[in-house]
């Protein structure tokens, strides 16, 4: 079995310290030397809304994970353009030899696991640990009930940070500080492109 890799697939729009801390908690849960970000590259889950340029959020995420040699980024989903699948990413680090696969996400993306394609396989392809914003951990199960997974992820030790890219877009756009929200440079490129203006 290979050494654990921590995988962590996000729109990252923008990567804010919520995200950084869910990556270093769950490389020490995992016992893992790394964690890869994957930026979606068509997150058709978010279609409804006005999603940043891939261009903008891989750039961005390459910066927020600049000053920690542990974490690094894939950008295969934006360069595979199309609608990005966890399932399909998964499967093709399986395929790359990379089987022994954590899978961070938070718990309102659990919710959402039902919709996406293939969860059940997700589940097989990889252990998930799951990030809790304040809810009780005895709020899994029933997600992942809901989702098909046939284990009962365990969440990730991290202390809860409320934060969301939802809620810095629209400090930015009210023009409040995001400073300390995200890393310095990821708030210095949201400034120089003119973001969530
Ligand atoms: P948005 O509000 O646009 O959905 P987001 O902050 O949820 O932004 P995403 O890129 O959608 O960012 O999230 C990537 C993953 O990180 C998801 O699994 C999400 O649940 C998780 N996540 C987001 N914010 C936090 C946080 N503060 N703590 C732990 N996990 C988080
Ligand atoms: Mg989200």
């Amino acid at each position: 079995m290979s050494a654990p890799l921590v995988v962590f697939g996000g729109t990252f729009d923008p990567p804010h310290i919520g995200h950084l801390l869910a990556a270093e908690c769950a490389r020490w849960q995992a016992g893992a030397r790394e964690v890869r970000f994957i930026p979606a590259g068509d997150p058709y889950r978010k279609a409804a809304r006005e999603v940043s340029p891939a261009e903008d959020r891989l750039a961005m995420t390459r910066l927020a994970i600049l000053h920690n040699d542990a974490l690094t980024v894939d950008d295969r989903e934006v360069l595979r353009r199309g609608p990005s699948y966890t399932a399909d990413t998964l499967a093709e680090y399986h395929a790359e030899g990379e089987q022994n696969l954590v899978f961070v996400i938070g718990i309102d993306a659990l919710a959402d696991m039902p919709n996406w394609k293939l969860p059940a396989r997700i589940g097989e392809l990889a252990r998930l640990l799951v990030a809790l914003k304040g809810e009780d951990a005895s709020a899994i199960a029933p997600l992942a009930r809901a989702a098909g997974l046939a284990r009962i992820p365990e969440p990730l030790d991290m202390p809860a940070l409320g934060i969301s890219g939802t809620l810095i877009r629209g400090r930015v756009r009210a023009g409040k500080p995001i400073r300390y929200l995200v890393s310095p440079a990821v708030a210095g490129y949201i400034e120089e492109h003119g973001l969530y203006r």
